[in-house]
């Protein structure tokens, strides 16, 4: 970190910042100048902020060097992360299609889709159970019933599942469950990464509406911070001024978050634009951009769907966006993931 102070400041005010920082354990690279002093700070600046920084009155700048994350940055660990989930890797070329409805609805409906998106070649059964809903008044899943019906998805089909958590209050009902995603509008929900950060399960962290790619990555800092480890994250498009589309999706989240991190990142088409019948174009964009795999609403019946119809595949639908992420996939050299 650099810090730049105000011309003329006195010197009494400089050495007592400069304390503060040898007090930090940093060591301070100090020059001064003609008009302009500059400190060099080195070592471990994670636990500072540069706004903290700022609130010096002698400070007139700060530029940061290093990123604040580090356990998620790639500059610490230059290999691929695999993160290997029922038996299934997921990371460094291993690419897994999580499938499914945004909400489970009954045990007929998430044991039809589970079989459908199986035979589909689908690695994971996706399936909300806690909905995040704009509206108070609308479905808000199943909760515990949904997840127990996702279970029995799972024991009937063999299908590992996803599934999102809402509140670390219901962190127990998730024993059985593969891997808990952290929804978009908890990404900062600071409380529950801190949780999330204390288990062992596998996190897939979708990016928040409008977070920066800094705060998404602090945000995976958070569960690493707590000793778990088993981090996958989702680019699920950002929000901007169009309105053609739910979001829109941030393509380039994928190659800058392998160049600077080592997790996995995984696209979810279906949330990025709302509608069905871009997932297939968004798809083969991910694969081409270098996702680990592709997270994507089907439903049996999408018209009748309690949550996202529109941007929902039928079965026939999936199978053939299927074919093509198969073919598309391979083709890029990436391990499609048996089921
Ligand atoms: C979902 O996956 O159903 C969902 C609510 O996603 P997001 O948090 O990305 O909006
Ligand atoms: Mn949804």
């Amino acid at each position: 970190m650099i810090v730049v102070l105000k011309q003329n400041s006195d010197q009494e005010r400089v050495d007592r910042l400069l304390q503060h920082f040898k007090d930090m354990g940093l060591t301070i690279h100090y020059s001064k100048g003609e008009n302009t002093t500059i400190f060099g700070l080195i070592g471990d600046t994670t636990r500072l902020d540069e706004r903290d920084v700022l609130a010096y009155d002698i400070v007139e700048r700060v530029q940061r060097v290093t990123e604040p994350f580090k356990s998620v940055n790639r500059k610490f660990h230059p290999q691929d992360t695999i993160i290997s989930v029922a038996g299934r890797k997921i990371g460094a070329g291993y690419f897994n299609v999580m499938a499914g409805p945004c909400s489970v609805e009954s045990e007929e409906q998430i044991v039809m889709v589970a079989e459908a998106v199986k035979k589909a070649g689908a690695s994971f059964l996706r399936g909300g159970a806690f909905k995040p809903r704009t509206s108070p008044y609308s479905f808000q899943g199943l909760e515990a019933e949904g997840l127990k019906l996702l279970l029995e998805a799972k024991r009937q089909t063999g299908l590992p599942i996803v599934t999102e958590i809402m509140s670390e209050k219901h962190l127990d009902l998730f024993a059985d469950v593969d891997i808990i995603q952290l929804g978009a509008r908890n990404m900062q929900n600071f409380m529950l990464l801190k949780e999330l950060g204390r288990s062992n399960k596998p996190i897939l962290l979708k990016r928040g509406l409008s977070a920066t790619m800094e705060e998404f990555l602090m945000a995976a800092e958070y569960i690493f911070a707590g000793g778990n480890t088993n981090v996958i994250l989702c680019e699920r498009g950002i929000r901007t001024f169009e309105t053609m589309i739910r979001n829109n999706l941030d393509i380039s989240a994928v190659p800058l978050i392998k160049m600077l991190s080592h997790l996995p990142v995984i696209v979810d088409p279906s949330h990025a634009a709302g509608r069905r019948d871009m997932v297939q174009p968004l798809s083969r964009a991910a694969i081409a951009a270098g996702a680990d795999g592709l997270l994507i609403e089907v439903h049996n019946d999408p018209r009748c769907a309690l949550c996202d119809g529109a941007q929902s595949l039928d079965i026939p639908c999936f199978d053939a966006v299927m074919a093509d992420i198969e073919r598309r996939a391979t083709f890029e050299g990436r391990e499609m993931m048996p089921q």
